[in-house]
C-alpha cells in the first residue's frame, strides 16, 4: 500500500531536517563527542554510559562536568574501573546536580564488571534481549545487573536512584534509549554501529521537547512524556524506515527551534522551523494557501 499525501510530506519534512543538519558542528557541542574521543570498546562503552547518565539540563554544564570527570578518570577508563579505591580518589569532590562522586563510581564499576562477565555491555544487553524478548524488559534487566554489580541499589541518594532508569517502571527512560542510540544504529559519524543490537529494535530517546515536536507533527496524541508516548513517535517513524526508525532522532534534537518551539501558531518564533509544512499548528494554513494558490493560478 502506497503512503498517505500526509506520510509523504512528512517523510519529506524529515528527510530535509536530516540532510540540512550541520553534523560535524553539532556533534561538536553534543555529549556523544566524549565517545568519539576513545578508541578502546570498553572505554567507549563506559564513556557512553557516564555521559548518557548526565544528559539533561543544560548542555554546557553537563558537557564541562562529563570532561571533568573523564579528565579525572585519565585516558583508560576501563582499567580506571578495575581499581575501586584508585577510582574513588580521583573522583574525589566531583559533583553534579543529584550525583555525587560515589554514584559514578558505583555505575562504572557496575558496569566494568558486566564487562567483565559478559564481555562487554553491548554483548550483556544483546543477551538479556535474546532472554526477555522485548527491549524494556532487557533494558530493565540490564540495568538492574549493573546496579547490582555496582552497590547503586544499597544507595539511598536521589543520584542513585537516577543515575540508571528502569523502563520497566514507565518513564521514558531517555539517557538509556540515547546512549542506545550511540552504539547500536550503524555508524554514521555521530552514532557508532558498535552493539549488536538490531536498528530496528531501537526506541526514540523522547524528552519533552521530542514529545511535543511528536504531538505537532502528528507521530503521536500523546501528551505524556513516557515509555509509551516514545513507543507511538517510534512506530509512527517506522512508517518511513522500519529498518532504522530513528535515524532521524539526532536531527531533530538539534533541530534550531525545539527548544523554544511555542507549540502554537507563532510567525515569529516558527519562522525558519524545517517541520513547519507538517506541523498541526501551520499545516491548514498551508493547505488554504495552497488552495489559494490554485484558485489565483
Ligand atoms: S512550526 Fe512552530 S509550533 Fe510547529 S513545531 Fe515548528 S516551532 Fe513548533
Amino acid at each position: 500500500m502506497g503512503r498517505s499525501a500526509r506520510d509523504e510530506r512528512l517523510l519529506r519534512a524529515l528527510e530535509e531536517v536530516r540532510a540540512r543538519c550541520p553534523v560535524n558542528e553539532r556533534r561538536a557541542s553534543d555529549p556523544v563527542e566524549f565517545v568519539h574521543q576513545y578508541a578502546d570498546v570498553l572505554d567507549r562503552e563506559l564513556v557512553a554510559l557516564l555521559a548518557s547518565a548526565m544528559a539533561f539540563g543544560n548542555v554546557k554544564a553537563l558537557r564541562a562536568k562529563i570532561a571533568d570527570a573523564l579528565a579525572r578518570i585519565g585516558p583508560e577508563v576501563a582499567r580506571a574501573a578495575e581499581d575501586p579505591e584508585a577510582l574513588r580518589s580521583c573522583l574525589r569532590g566531583w559533583k553534579h546536580r543529584v550525583y555525587t562522586a560515589e554514584d559514578l563510581v558505583c555505575l562504572l564499576l557496575g558496569a566494568r564488571r558486566m564487562q567483565r562477565e559478559a564481555g562487554s555491555l553491548g554483548e550483556a544487553l544483546a543477551d538479556a534481549l535474546r532472554r526477555t524478548g522485548t527491549l524494556r524488559e532487557a533494558l530493565s534487566s540490564w540495568t538492574q545487573g549493573i546496579r547490582v554489580a555496582g552497590g547503586l541499589q544499597h544507595r539511598a541518594t536521589r543520584g542513585a536512584a537516577h543515575i540508571l532508569a528502569d523502563p520497566g517502571k514507565g518513564s521514558a527512560a531517555k539517557r538509556l534509549l540515547l546512549m542506545l542510540r550511540w552504539m547500536a544504529r550503524p555508524a554514521d559519524g555521530v552514532d557508532l554501529g558498535m552493539w549488536p543490537i538490531p536498528p530496528a529494535a531501537l526506541i526514540i530517546p523522547v524528552d519533552v521537547h521530542i514529545q511535543k515536536l511528536g504531538y505537532n507533527i502528528g507521530l503521536t496524541d500523546r501528551r505524556t512524556t513516557n515509555w509509551k508516548t516514545a513507543e507511538e513517535i517510534t512506530a509512527a517513524l517506522r512508517r518511513f524506515d522500519p529498518e532504522d526508525p530513528v535515524k532521524y532522532d539526532f536531527a531533530l534534537c538539534h533541530l534550531g527551534m525545539l527548544q523554544r518551539c511555542p507549540s502554537r501558531r507563532d510567525p515569529a518564533r516558527c519562522d525558519g522551523c524545517g517541520v513547519m509544512p507538517v506541523c498541526r499548528h501551520w499545516s491548514q494554513e498551508v493547505r488554504r494557501e495552497g488552495r489559494k494558490a490554485q484558485t489565483d493560478g
